[in-house]
This record gives C-alpha cells, sequence and structure tokens, in this order.
C-alpha cells in the first residue's frame, strides 16, 4: 500500500504547538503518514509576501487531506479571511464540528455528544455584495442560498447521521424573519427530510436554538444549519463541554478535507505553553475516521480520555496546571 501523505499547516499563534503535539501523537499510535510542511496564515506572508502561496494550494490539492493549525487574518488590511479562501477554493462545502464531553473537564454539564453540520460555502460568509459608503456611515454584504447548497449539505448530515447510527437531525434556521435565503433552507430541509423516514427530524429557529441548548443540551444529536449560524452555535457546544480546546472540525469538499480546530491562533496564550492540543487531536481523529483508520482514531481517543478523566497533567482550561507539552507527554505515554 502507498504511503499517505498529509499537507501540514502549522499555522500562527498556537498552533505551531498544538499540531507538532498532534504529529508526535500520530507517529506513536503507529500512523506511518509522510508529511508535507505548507505554509499559511502570517508566517506565509514573512516567508513569501501572501497569505496563502500558490504552492501551499497546490500541496492542498496534491494530496486532498491537510491537517491545519490556526490561521490569524490581519484585521482591517484589505485581507480576506484564509480560512474562508480555503473553503471557497477547494468547495469544502460541509464543516463538520463535533463536541463530546470527557469526564474531568470544568464543563457544566455530562454526556454531551452533538454533532454540528454548518454549511459552510454560502449564506452570510459567501462574501458577496460587501460594501461600505464613502462616508462609512453605511455598510452592505450579501447573503446567498441556493437550493443546490442547502440540498447538498442537508443530504450530507443525513448521510453522516445514518453512517454513525445517529436517531435525530434538527434543522436550524431563521426563516421567520429571513424568510428569503433562510426560507429557502427550511424549504429543502423539509424535502429532504422526508426522503430520511428512520431518524426524526426536527426543525428549530436559531435564537431558541441557543437557549434550548444552554437549558437541555440532551435534546440534539445532529444539528445541520447555514454558515454564520453553524458558526456561533458549534462555539456555543464547544462550551457545554469545556471551551475551544475540546472542540475539532472537519472541512469536507469532494475532492479535499482540511482538518483542524475549531477555535483561533489564541494570540493571548501563544508562546507560554498553555494551549490545549485537545483541538488538534480531536480533528486528527476525525481525519483518521475519515482515512478508514478507525481502530487507530480509537485508539488515540482512548489515550486522551484517560488523560483528561485522571487530570493527569492537564492543561489550565482543563482545571489542570501544566502546559502543552506535559500533556502531550501523558497522551504519549498511553499510547
Ligand atoms: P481564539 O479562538 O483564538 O481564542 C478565544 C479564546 O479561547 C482565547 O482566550 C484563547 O486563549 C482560548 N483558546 C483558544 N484555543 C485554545 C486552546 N487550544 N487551549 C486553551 N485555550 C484556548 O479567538 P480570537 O482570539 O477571537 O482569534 C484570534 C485569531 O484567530 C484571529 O486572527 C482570528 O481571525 C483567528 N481565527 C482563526 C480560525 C481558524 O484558523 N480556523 C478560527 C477562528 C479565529
Amino acid at each position: 500500500m502507498t504511503q499517505q501523505r498529509i499537507t501540514v499547516i502549522r499555522g500562527d499563534g498556537i498552533g505551531p504547538d498544538i499540531v507538532n503535539a498532534t504529529l508526535q501523537i500520530l507517529d506513536k499510535a503507529g500512523c506511518d503518514f509522510a508529511y508535507d510542511f505548507a505554509d499559511a496564515g502570517l508566517m506565509a506572508l514573512e516567508n513569501h509576501g501572501e497569505l496563502l502561496p500558490q504552492q501551499t494550494l497546490d500541496l492542498i490539492a496534491k494530496n486532498r487531506i491537510t491537517l491545519k493549525g490556526p490561521l490569524t487574518t490581519p484585521v482591517g488590511e484589505g485581507f480576506t479571511s484564509i480560512n474562508v479562501s480555503l473553503r471557497k477554493q477547494f468547495k469544502l462545502f460541509a464543516n463538520v464540528r463535533p463536541v463530546l464531553s470527557f469526564k474531568g473537564t470544568k464543563a457544566r454539564y455530562e454526556d454531551i455528544d452533538i454533532i454540528t453540520v454548518r454549511e459552510n460555502t454560502e449564506g452570510m460568509y459567501s462574501g458577496l455584495g460587501q460594501k461600505v459608503s464613502e462616508d462609512g456611515n453605511e455598510a452592505e454584504a450579501m447573503s446567498k442560498i441556493t437550493r443546490e447548497g442547502a440540498e447538498r449539505i442537508l443530504t450530507f448530515a443525513y448521510e453522516m447521521a445514518l453512517k454513525e447510527g445517529r436517531k435525530k437531525v434538527t434543522a436550524v434556521h431563521k426563516a421567520n424573519i429571513l424568510k428569503s435565503t433562510s426560507g429557502l433552507f427550511l424549504k429543502v430541509a423539509r424535502e429532504v427530510a422526508q426522503r430520511y423516514p428512520q431518524i426524526e427530524s426536527t426543525e428549530m429557529i436559531v435564537d431558541n436554538t441557543c437557549m434550548q441548548l444552554v437549558m437541555n443540551p440532551h435534546q440534539f444529536d445532529v444539528i445541520v444549519t447555514t454558515n454564520l449560524f453553524g458558526d456561533i452555535i458549534s462555539d456555543l457546544c464547544a462550551g457545554l463541554v469545556g471551551g475551544l480546546g475540546m472542540a475539532p472540525g472537519a472541512n469536507i469538499g469532494e475532492n479535499c478535507a482540511i482538518f483542524e480546530a475549531v477555535h483561533g491562533s489564541a494570540p493571548d496564550i501563544a508562546g507560554k505553553n498553555l494551549a490545549n492540543p485537545t483541538s488538534v487531536i480531536l480533528a486528527a481523529i476525525q481525519m483518521l475516521e475519515h482515512l478508514g483508520m478507525a481502530d487507530k482514531a480509537e485508539k488515540i481517543r482512548h489515550a486522551i480520555k484517560d488523560v483528561i478523566e485522571s487530570g493527569d497533567r492537564t492543561t489550565r482550561d482543563l482545571g489542570g496546571n501544566h502546559g502543552t507539552t506535559d500533556f502531550t507527554q501523558a497522551v504519549l505515554e498511553r499510547l
């Protein structure tokens, strides 16, 4: 069998520390990948004069599987978000963000197991019609939903639910106010739901969803929604299981997939050995499952679970007082 090559973007801020930790863990678990390292973000701007160099795009296309650290997009200097560019360029239409409770975190709940499936290329993040008036007093942007895009993400969510033995899919929308865009999404959601009678389908308005997630999160199984709502809801879900350090995300397209943490480059703790690498390790677990390497995924998940549950060398956000390197060592010792 030919060796699987993975494109690795270490990223900015805490990125290099948590990605390096993850690569050590993949190697120790015996994954036998070959890595091609590529620059993006601030590092790429320094080294190549652009945020997303062509050689990085070529490597992402060539290997088809990328593991990526968070990237900093400079604010207010006319740069479009690198993440949005990547998602559009590689048509990574589905953003799959699972959250799972681990005992031993400071989370308010136990037994949370929710997957948010976020449409990743349309809606408010399509980047269309961005305008600010000359006097700077008026700003506008366009949100676009297509039947094709809605059907694709909804079908993806139901197929994923079937494959993973999930029982319920909740379509989240704001069709009462955003009648055209969210209205179309809801209409298509109802049509797609008809094709999956074996799965319970529900629908919920986004503001109520946020309240319900805080009050009674156990009612949710799979959530499928449009781009902006999915972005916000998945951070809320991360908060339910102990914060952003616990939240991975997979960006899936027809030809490529990029696995990353939900969080950003955390400049407030960068370079201090304080970051929790679990988010990227869990993203690597998603990558292994995507590659059909479920046994390795389970082995690493088990090691992480044991470290967190026993409180052995955990990071500050998990209630411990250790750093990234000690936490990583605790996981490595269990593999
Ligand atoms: P952030 O997600 O970087 O940080 C939010 C808070 O969570 C901070 O207090 C941070 O310390 C904490 N945190 C995040 N990850 C953590 C971890 N692994 N362990 C412990 N604590 C962690 O959000 P921000 O500060 O709003 O954004 C910083 C930069 O990241 C911005 O430039 C933004 O554009 C970028 N960003 C990138 C991505 C991505 O690459 N996918 C996603 C979101 C934000």
